[in-house]
């Protein structure tokens, strides 16, 4: 019998989960089992199929992991085949779901809480926020005598693994429905509920766990999905009332969710330029009152004109006493005499579609617990999905979520330090950020001696996250003494003398800016090695931080092979690689990546409308990426396209004769009038000869009757508008640790100025939840300088997933 993997969300929802509910089920049928959902949490599993319905095993005969050239089971039998049949019925019921579960009544579902899916059930779900197949709190899961039914739920409908998608609470439950599970189906077996065989046939319950959940207080992973897209509601919301604070001259105190865990109001600050946070695992030194006023008081005598306070659902004082926006808004007025209002941002922080990055990691976890699923055995413990450093990792479930609880109960110790060390690296140093960037305290001075000038510096094409990481320099080296000089109008603008020093209120308000308020181009030291030198000379720049994309990697490339022949480049140099492309080697990320996904994404969200809109259209989308074809791999994994072409991969004739016949079988097997739009994106240096507009004739032609095309060119709108709050915070971040590199090597180099090694010109580059500096010759080596990208990259493999979750399932040409 196939094994049946059912999928259910369970707790606070949270924007994602759809998307990983999509994966699981779609994983689930692409490895050969049959893909249930749960509605309601763990409402539903102890309602169970109220009428008594039992699913018959008659669906067993979905056929085994996919061959090559054969469609996932749904879609792979043509119209009046048994199984077509089956899978038309499982598709009503799916339709009815996608609906949405507040109308069940109405569409026949009520009492029915289990449900087998089809694949394309599970279609469209990606771009939608909540939960589809609901969730809920059950009191009843708690007792042993709800897990009974539960579990006789699970056994009647043949479920022998369960994918649990939520927060600590659902995991917990989710452990002690496991660990409990013998016991329950001997109870159930004693009572004749369940027969013997169905007892036997079920001795072991397979669990894994997603974490569902807008706080990121899952302590062992990263992130959780949801968090990226409630960080991402929440900025748009502080964005929106910094410029009404700043009109008024007011003050705003800004609540955000995080009961133990400060994560979204610590992001938030650092996102949105905010001026004072609140956390519950790290309260204010002292007296908070004392101390945010000190704070903020310095600020408005720098001339800002706002002031925004972000605090978390559950910050605390010192001494354990919560600190509530009301009692901040009261100290502001009567201490500092400020206009105050309180914002409180509610759900709506859970509420919308999912931004690109939870669909990325919902959709990699929910293929993972599948796999997870299938590998376990009885004595493999229950896992939970996260992801570290990039990684997407299995982590023993109850020891993650023991971990969490942790992070509570140190805190109701007043052990802060030993909750935040629980939390991830990002964390600590996101603290250490905001306090540089919002304070002006002049404990941290460095002695005269050892303060240096700082050049910054933009090269290449604009990217999300450029300004901030502007602005982190200019208020590290304000806070330490040093002085930043901003170069304005790349290599040009240098040999014109655009060099001015800068204070601290002008960046202010950069962090939210999209482009380069320095402005940038290509041109490169190259174009006049002694000028650049002799600039860089006059205006006594002892330390350069570059930030750009592949232009960027090159410039510091060039000034580090030149500094045998000018004195004047052998000062320290860092680049930050800030590229929509994301195709500096070495590094993971750059900044701007997540800015222009999320571009991608809503933009294919509006033409996939339009393309269902129209029935059987198919839209080819080109995207921006020279000859990197990361933006479209992953852009087609988060909007839920169906083909993907790469530079990297190359297009050929035969993949393209494959792929057209692919979607006309595709196109065939829709159900009459319901058929829907589908997206192909193309990377604009796939191929020279099959462009865009090729594409989208040849499928013009050969869809016939089945299906239309028509092209879309997004070019420079992936450049985005306001950059995306994890570019933000990963601006702030590289920046100062380029700052500290700088500065500690100018001085270095003050003391034995021979002591300029290829390690002083560098480029920071994200590995994981890492950061490190890899050397110019070091990243050259690592580079297809032809191809101007790294000759490896972590997402290659994705661009075979992104097709299988749009079920092209036969392996390609050179796959
Ligand atoms: P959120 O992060 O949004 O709070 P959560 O999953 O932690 O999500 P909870 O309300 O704590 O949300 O738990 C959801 C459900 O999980 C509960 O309503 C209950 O049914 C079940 N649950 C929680 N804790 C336990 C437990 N210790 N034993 C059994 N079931 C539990």
């Amino acid at each position: 019998m196939a094994p049946r993997i059912a999928v259910m969300t369970s707790g606070g929802d949270s924007a994602g989960m759809n998307a990983a509910v999509r994966a699981v089920a779609k994983s689930a049928i692409l490895r050969g089992c049959q893909a249930w959902v749960v509605r309601e949490g763990w409402e539903g599993l102890v309602r169970g199929n109220a009428e008594g319905e039992e699913e018959s095993t008659d669906g067993d005969a979905t056929p085994p992991h996919p061959e090559p050239e054969t469609l996932p089971p749904s879609v792979a039998q043509p119209p009046g085949t048994s199984e077509a049949r089956r899978w038309r019925g499982t598709y009503g019921q799916g339709e009815l779901l996608r609906e949405g579960v507040g109308e069940a009544e109405e569409l026949g579902l009520k009492g029915k809480y289990i449900l087998r899916v089809g694949w394309d059930d599970v279609r469209g779900w990606m771009d939608q926020g909540g939960t589809l197949i609901g969730t809920a709190r059950c009191a009843a899961f708690r007792e042993v005598a709800g897990r009974q039914r539960a579990a006789r739920n699970l056994i009647s409908c043949g479920i022998d693994a369960l994918v649990v998608c939520g927060g600590d609470g659902s995991l917990t439950g989710a452990d002690r429905l496991r660990a409990e599970w013998p016991e329950l189906v001997a109870a159930l077996l004693e009572r004749g509920e369940i027969s013997a065989e169905q007892a036997q046939r079920h001795r072991h319950l397979k669990i894994v766990g997603l974490v569902g959940s807008i706080d990121n207080d899952m302590a062992t992973t990263d992130m959780t999905i949801g968090a990226a897209t409630a960080l991402a509601r929440i900025c748009e919301a502080v964005d929106s009332i910094s410029s009404t604070a700043a009109s008024h001259s007011r003050a705003f105190v800004v609540e955000v969710m995080g009961r133990h865990c400060g994560w979204l109001a610590l992001m938030a600050g650092i996102a949105t330029g905010a001026d004072y946070v609140f956390l519950p695992e790290r309260p204010p030194p002292g007296d908070w009152r004392a101390d945010m006023c000190g704070v903020l008081a310095r600020h408005r005598e720098m001339g800002k004109r706002k002031t925004i306070v972000i605090v978390a659902e559950g910050a605390l004082a010192r001494d354990l006493t919560p600190i509530s926006p009301d009692d901040i808004k009261a100290v502001l007025a009567e201490r500092l005499g400020l206009d105050t209002r309180v914002t409180t941002l509610g759900h709506t922080q859970r509420g919308g579609k999912p931004v690109a990055a939870d669909r990325v990691l919902a959709t990699l976890q929910g293929v993972e617990a599948v796999e997870a699923l299938l590998e376990a055995t009885p004595e493999t413990p229950s896992y939970v999905i996260g992801i570290r450093e990039n990684k997407i990792t299995r982590i023993e479930l109850m020891h993650a979520v023991q971990q969490t609880q942790l992070v509570a109960q140190r805190i109701e110790k007043q052990d802060f330090d030993g909750a935040l060390a629980l939390r991830d690296s990002e964390f600590a140093e996101g603290l250490r950020a905001f306090d540089v960037i919002s304070k002006i305290d002049e404990r941290e001075l460095v002695p005269q001696e050892q303060r240096i000038k700082m050049g910054i510096i933009h090269l290449g094409a604009p990217a999300g996250g450029m300004n901030a990481a502007t602005r982190t320099a200019v208020r590290y080296c304000l806070a330490h003494g040093h002085t930043p000089v901003v170069i304005h109008n790349g290599i040009p603008g240098l040999l014109a003398d655009s060099v001015a020093e800068i204070n601290w209120l002008r960046v202010d308000n950069w962090t939210t800016r999209g482009g380069s308020e320095l402005g940038t181009n290509r041109v490169l030291p190259d174009s006049d090695f002694g000028a650049v030198a002799a600039k860089l000379q006059q205006h006594k720049i002892e330390g350069l931080l570059v930030i750009g994309g592949f232009e960027a990697f090159l410039a510091v490339k060039q000034l580090n092979e030149q500094r045998a022949n000018y004195p004047a480049f052998r000062m320290p140099i860092a680049a930050i690689p800030a590229t929509i492309s994301n195709n500096v080697p070495v590094s993971e990320f750059s900044l701007g990546s997540d800015t222009s996904l999320n571009a991608l994404v809503d933009a294919c969200d509006a033409i996939k409308q339009s393309a269902s809109a129209s029935r059987n259209r198919t839209f080819v989308v080109e995207t921006q990426g020279g000859r990197c074809g990361y933006v479209a791999v992953m852009g087609a994994l988060a909007a839920g396209a169906v083909l993907v072409y790469t530079p990297e991969h190359g297009i050929g004739l035969q993949e393209l004769g494959e792929d057209v016949a692919w979607l006309r079988r595709r196109f065939e097997l829709d159900t009459k009038g319901k058929s829907e739009g589908r997206l192909v994106i193309r990377n604009e240096r796939a191929s020279d000869v099959y462009t865009t507009e090729v594409i989208t004739k040849i499928l013009k032609e050969e869809g016939q009757d089945l299906f239309d095309s028509r092209s879309a060119s997004l070019g420079h709108t992936l450049q985005g508008g306001t950059p995306s709050p994890l570019d933000r915070a990963r601006a702030t971040r590289l920046a100062i640790k380029c700052c500290e590199f700088l500065t500690q090597h100018a001085l270095a180099l003050r003391k034995d100025s021979t002591a300029y090694g290829d390690a002083t010109a560098a480029i920071i580059a994200i590995r994981g939840s890492d950061v490190e500096f890899v050397g110019a010759k070091d990243m050259a080596a690592q580079a297809d300088m032809k191809n101007r990208r790294g000759k490896t990259a972590w997402w290659h493999g994705l661009k075979r997933l992104a097709e299988l979750m749009g079920g092209r399932t036969a392996l390609k040409v050179g796959e």
